[in-house]
């Protein structure tokens, strides 16, 4: 199973922005944080068919092409509308709306649905927006510096962690418990967007940043979603900035009868690290041997060359060399999207 975050999202508009923000002194590099910076943003319709020729070519013995789970966000904030509040109000758009406006003509979202039915490329959920919309407008309405230069270039996703205390990328991390109201209005528009955008109700979720308050669970099971993203030591917030610790293992159930689904593996060509494909052949080899299945963690950051073009050669260099490794050596593999994982869980 091939897990890809952050579809959908704006992350930087532009090399120019990424520039102009620097120069203005905006942190982009803290953390794992610059290489989102410098080379994350929407797909492009080049991008899609580059990640979806490397997929067709390789097979299992069901036939089946590698197939990624991508969990997408879908939407994103109209900049326009929201300065014409006078950041009183918020607006967004549809995923849809942000990819005709950053590649008009380009017809992506269209290659989104020939992706899906070909069967490379399943999407989930990862929110509505990868934003903290409730902070995000706080500082906004404040007039905080930082957070008003990126608006103008159209992102958040700077390191604002001095500006509100938590991540802007970090949709329902708590800057008030008061916030959990609009994080459960706002999962509930984005599930219902999700189903009118694809066409079927999104039974997996992926918290951004990983960060959701437990009294959402039950929330979000009624909505339909059965499958959980948790880390094995999962991080969740209590009270705004306050944290406990959740052992979560792959199955395991919450109160209300979803299942966590954990990730054992990780590839992130984009980090520029050497020895990613032989790291993550280590550990779909430990996964095997436990007779556990594969789940690989690999972000939308290490496909996209719009940014920069040698990023995507890279990274579609480095996933074919991973995928075709992988069948040589276990002939017996089978490829198959999370909910599909999910369902064989169930089924057993
Ligand atoms: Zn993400």
């Amino acid at each position: 199973v091939i897990e890809s975050d952050d579809w959908g999202s704006i992350r930087m508009s532009s090399r120019r922005a990424f520039d102009r923000l620097a120069n203005h002194g905006v942190d982009l590099h803290t953390g794992d944080s610059l290489r989102y910076n410098l080379y994350d943003t929407l797909a492009s319709r080049e991008d899609m068919e580059a990640l979806f020729n490397v997929l067709r070519g390789i097979r299992d013995r069901n036939g089946q092409n590698p197939v990624f789970t991508a969990l997408c966000l879908v939407a994103n904030p109209d900049f326009e509308k929201i300065q014409e509040a006078g950041f009183g109000e918020y607006y967004y758009e549809s995923l849809v709306r942000t990819h005709e406006r950053y590649y008009p003509n380009q017809n992506v979202f269209q290659l989104w649905k020939q992706g899906m039915e070909r069967n490379l490329f399943k999407p989930q959920f990862h929110g509505r927006e990868h934003l903290n919309v409730q902070a995000w407008m706080r500082a906004l309405n404040r007039g905080d510096r930082d957070t008003r230069l990126a608006f103008e270039e159209g992102i958040w996703g700077f390191n604002n962690k001095h500006v509100s205390g938590l991540s802007f990328q970090a949709a329902f991390d708590l800057e008030h418990l008061s916030d959990l109201t609009a994080h459960m209005g706002i999962l509930k528009d984005g599930l219902r967007l999700f189903e009118e955008l694809f066409g079927y109700k999104a039974s997996f979720f992926v918290p951004p940043n990983g960060i959701l308050h437990e009294s959402l669970y039950p929330g979000l099971s009624e909505l339909g979603i059965n499958y959980l993203y948790s880390s094995k030591l999962h991080p969740v917030p209590v009270e705004p900035g306050q944290f406990t610790t959740r052992l979560n293992y792959l199955g395991k159930k919450t109160k209300v009868g979803q299942r966590f689904i954990t990730r054992n593996a990780f590839f992130e060509p984009s980090t520029g690290l050497p020895g990613c494909v032989v790291k993550c052949l280590n550990e779909i080899e430990t996964a095997f041997r436990f007779r556990r299945p594969a789940i690989i963690s690999s972000h939308r950051v290490n496909y996209i060359g719009v940014l920069d073009e040698s990023n995507r050669a890279r990274g579609l260099d480095q996933l074919k060399e991973l995928l075709e490794s992988v069948v040589r050596r276990w002939p017996e593999v089978e490829f198959m999207s999370t909910s599909e994982l999910g369902n064989l869980m169930e089924s057993e």
